[in-house]
């Protein structure tokens, strides 16, 4: 892994595929700065040791030039974050761009327009790569949320540059997802919740030559109690997977994982936050009753199994967080996580919805490490290799 520190940026223009597709309001104000305060390391170590930084990112999916999602708009608040004048280029190529990038001063930080006003990005063309590596002297990519695309700035334009490194954000998630994919400490738990099982089979069986426990929450569990012959009421439940579920338990046995599901559930008699509440053995829903979180007692059990790990990934919420009164065991699980982090384990928390939960209850500053790429870690976590990581090598 080439990383920032072995480059000298002493008067380079670095070109940084960054990941600024953040959130606009009706205004077109920025709502979530995250994705910004990320690429902000890379960009400060760059400028701090001599060297200037032409930004390039995608915003949306635009069909043609939609306004809306202009760069242009988010200019201001990235030069709040940065806190250095950043100048604005109507175009990401042609002879406009390429002259207001060579004219950048040492500390300078220019912004491209939107990559994807070019349909040629996403098709990854190589004429459109080449003249985005016209834009500076040294390719950075710090764009993990892109990395598992194989476009023309993520993984394409990196052909065309001698020097090209890993900014700071694409290093840290990689080496997160290392931790505990490659060199986690035992013992090692996942922790997979989300809705349906079909979604996550990559995962579960590339997880399964890694971990010591796997824990499952969420949906997924009543395609898997279904399976054991269990009642799951109106429960969410794949009966198609039921098999796959068996066979998912048998492999485990082989390898020696051990899994961990919810023995109670809390119920609610129809799919709103101010149903009606009951809780359940896990294995005995009635009808008319659909599971949408984890039960007390499983919390306990899953707070114990938590503490006694040194190593644990969680992806998936473990219930409807989204519904107040079905939250408690998303709630519970992450802080769990949160008390064994404290404890010295290494927690990793990625993709989707989890990422969601985290934030939503505040819980940011208790997890080791929270992946800012949601397609991109899912992939990493079924054992791809991303284009993006691959096209630096
Ligand atoms: P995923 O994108 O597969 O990680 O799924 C996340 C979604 O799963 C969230 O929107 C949750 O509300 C949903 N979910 C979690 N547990 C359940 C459940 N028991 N019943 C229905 N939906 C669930």
């Amino acid at each position: 892994m080439r990383t920032l520190d072995q480059i000298n940026f002493k008067d380079q223009r670095a070109v940084i595929r960054v990941d600024f597709n953040v959130p606009l309001n009706d205004k077109l104000e920025v709502t979530d700065r995250t994705r910004i305060e990320a690429a902000q390391q890379t960009i400060q170590h760059i400028l701090a040791s001599g060297g200037s930084c032409v930004l390039l990112s995608h915003l949306g999916r635009p069909k043609g030039k939609d306004p809306k999602l202009s760069l242009k708009n988010i200019t201001n608040t990235v030069e709040e974050i940065l806190g250095v004048p950043v100048s604005f280029s109507e175009n990401c190529v042609g002879k406009q761009a390429e002259d207001l990038a060579a004219a950048l001063p040492v500390g300078g930080v220019l912004l491209m327009e939107n990559l994807r006003y070019h349909p040629e990005e996403t098709s990854g063309d190589r004429t459109f790569s080449e003249q985005l590596s016209k834009l500076g002297t040294v390719y950075v990519n710090d764009a993990f949320g892109t990395a598992h695309r194989a476009h023309a700035s993520t993984t394409i334009m990196a052909q065309f540059f001698q020097e090209k490194c890993f900014g700071k954000l694409l290093e840290q998630e990689v080496l997160a997802i290392e931790k505990v994919m490659k060199n986690g400490e035992a013992p090692i738990l996942a922790i997979l919740g989300g809705a349906k099982v079909s979604s996550k089979i990559t995962i579960i069986e590339s997880l399964l030559d890694k971990v010591d426990h796997l824990l499952i929450g969420g949906g997924m569990v009543y395609t898997f109690t279904k399976a054991l012959g269990g009642n799951v009421g109106n429960s969410i439940c794949e009966p198609d997977y039921c098999d796959y579920a068996l066979e998912l338990l048998e492999k485990a046995k082989q390898k020696g994982v051990e899994i961990h599901l919810p023995v109670d559930v809390v119920a609610g008699d129809a799919f709103s936050n101010d149903a009606k509440q009951n809780i359940f053995d896990v294995m005995e829903i009635p009808e008319g009753w659909e599971a949408m979180d984890a039960g007390p007692k499983s919390n306990t059990t899953f707070h114990e199994l938590i503490l006694k790990c040194k190593t644990i990934l969680w992806n998936g919420p473990m219930g409807v967080f989204e519904f107040s009164n079905f939250a408690n065991g998303t709630i519970s699980v992450g802080e769990s996580i949160g008390e064994a982090t404290q404890k010295g384990a290494f927690s990793l928390v990625g993709g989707g919805d989890s990422v969601a939960a985290v934030k939503q209850f505040g819980m940011q500053s208790k997890m080791s490490y929270i992946s800012t790429g949601g397609g991109a870690m899912l992939e990493s976590l079924e054992g791809k290799t991303l284009p993006g990581i691959a096209a630096l090598s």
